[in-house]
């Protein structure tokens, strides 16, 4: 079940990296405008998640965040709200297609499930969340693509298919996030995950998830990220 903010003081909880950003306690010091304000509050949240305290401010000041935390934390805002913001930043600079934001997910019904809550709240800028994943027509996904979306939703796997497809390129991508890392990678994914790295300008900002951390993933955070804010959230036991 999730973890609210009064549990904060009983979790393992720590932040490291180089100067972390001060976390906050509520949603009202994001930043958020109105429009998002709105949107958070229709989904029914009233306090963010002792993730979202840390990793709202962190990733809202540009910088990459290394998570890791377990299931039922309140990632998905940790990372789609911040995404969200950039990519009002950003949209009106380049006018491309592509996703300016793409969030990798291990498998269907995860990306499933991000795609569902990311709607959410991309709703209250009317942006185009589109899925890339197994049991999805790929003419539809194709059609989607290309018509022009700010954010993409996808499996690894997918995601390859559809660039060989040339329905999709991530020439404007400069917001990553790497879902359930682990999971991605012991479901064999790594490749693939590399191969969608090399893809993207490397002065994206990136955000990886994991609930654990094995060597192969600590690998993966030393290519991928850049000084990243790690994150340690979850009651250890
Ligand atoms: P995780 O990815 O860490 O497993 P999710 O992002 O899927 O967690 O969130 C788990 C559930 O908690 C979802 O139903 C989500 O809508 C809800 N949730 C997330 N953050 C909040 C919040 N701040 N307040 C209330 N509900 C929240
Ligand atoms: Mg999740």
């Amino acid at each position: 079940s999730l973890v609210e903010y009064e549990d904060f003081a009983k979790m393992e909880m720590s932040v490291a990296g180089f100067a972390p950003p001060k976390p906050i306690k509520t949603f009202q010091q994001c930043g958020f405008d109105a429009q998002l304000m709105a949107a958070i509050s229709k989904a029914g949240y009233e306090r963010p998640t002792a993730i979202q305290c840390q990793a709202l401010p962190a990733a809202l000041s540009g910088r990459d965040v290394l998570g890791v935390a377990k299931t039922g934390s309140g990632k998905t805002a940790a990372f789609v709200l911040p995404m969200l913001v950039h990519i009002m930043d950003q949209r009106e600079l380049d006018k491309g297609s592509g996703p300016i934001g793409l969030i990798l997910a291990p498998t269907r019904e995860l990306a499933e499930q991000i795609h569902k809550e990311t709607r959410k709240f991309a709703r209250a800028y009317s942006m185009r969340v589109s899925a890339a994943f197994g049991g999805l027509s790929k003419y539809e996904q194709v059609k989607d693509l290309k018509n022009g979306c700010e954010i993409a939703v996808a499996t690894p796997g997918r995601m390859i298919d559809l660039i060989r497809m040339k329905a999709c390129t991530l020439l404007r991508t400069t917001y990553l996030v790497l879902d359930e890392a682990d999971r991605m990678f012991e479901m064999g994914f790594e490749t693939q995950v590399r191969s969608i790295l090399g893809q993207i300008r490397p002065d994206r900002q990136t955000l990886l998830f994991s609930a654990t951390m094995p060597r192969k993933i600590q690998r993966l955070v030393a290519d991928a990220l850049t000084n990243p804010v790690h994150i340690t959230v979850g009651i250890e036991g």
